[in-house]
């Protein structure tokens, strides 16, 4: 069992988020996996959402830089080469289609787009009916282009305004969300839009079990 990982590269995409990067060696993983992975001495662990797809050589994640972040300010400062510890993949957040088939959709903050890259990247031939992506800055949205191409993207962007985008949060592009019974929805990121998402799915009939959910960050 691979108990670290050897980094290839970090990419910077916005001065908060990047991209670290590295040799897949096999690992077996699904969309929505994750991985525990350390910091300096192996001593703290952080979970990280796989966002690169299942073909893909190199394994990716898409990480926010947290101010005085134990974890990802260490993955951050990684260059090739470096090892990192890492746990196997596990989780219980699975986007995508369901065996009946029902549409689905996609709501993402922030660095909560990783696991809907991940199964996109896996399976671009089985898009959501929209995905709804909110950032502060139009740079944090990354793969945009990429998206547009493999899917129904709508972008919010909070704090400037930009051409394309709705100006504001993801929860003001709730009114656009196509709802109709047996649908399913997968939701990512800041806890805040997780529950005010929650809440209006369920305000209009969804049923709990139709909403899944993975939190990352905490709006507190
Ligand atoms: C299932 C799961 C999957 C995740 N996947 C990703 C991912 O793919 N990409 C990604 O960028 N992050 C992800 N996270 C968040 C990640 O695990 C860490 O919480 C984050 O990187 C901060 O760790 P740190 O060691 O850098 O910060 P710390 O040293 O722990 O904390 C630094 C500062 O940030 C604050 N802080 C720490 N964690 C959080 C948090 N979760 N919410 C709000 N404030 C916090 C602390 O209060 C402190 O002020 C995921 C979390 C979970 C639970």
């Amino acid at each position: 069992m691979q108990d670290f990982l050897e980094v290839t590269e970090v990419v910077w995409h916005s001065p908060g988020i990047f991209e670290l990067r590295a040799r897949r060696n096999g690992l077996a993983f699904v969309p929505g996996d994750c991985l525990a992975l350390f910091g300096e001495d192996g001593a703290a662990s952080r979970p990280y959402s796989i966002a690169s797809g299942q073909q893909e050589e190199e394994i990716r994640f898409l990480i926010r830089r947290m101010p005085g972040g134990e974890v990802s300010g260490f993955l951050a400062e990684r260059k090739p080469g470096d090892r990192v510890k890492c746990s196997p993949p596990f989780g219980w957040f699975r986007p995508g289609p369901r065996k009946d088939g029902a549409p689905f959709v996609f709501v993402a903050t922030g660095t909560g787009i990783a696991p809907f890259l991940a199964h996109l990247r896996s399976h671009p031939d089985a898009p959501p009916l929209k995905c709804l992506y909110g950032v502060r800055h139009l740079a944090d949205a990354v793969e945009r282009d990429w998206l547009r191409g493999v899917c129904d993207l709508r972008l919010a962007v909070s704090r400037e305004t930009v051409e394309g985008a709705a100006h504001g949060r993801v929860t003001d592009l709730l009114d656009d969300l196509p709802i109709a019974p047996g649908m399913h929805f997968y939701l990512c990121g800041l806890d805040a839009m997780i529950d005010d998402v929650s809440q209006w799915l369920e305000a209009r009939g969804v049923p709990v079990p139709h909403i899944h959910r993975e939190c990352f960050f905490n709006a507190a």
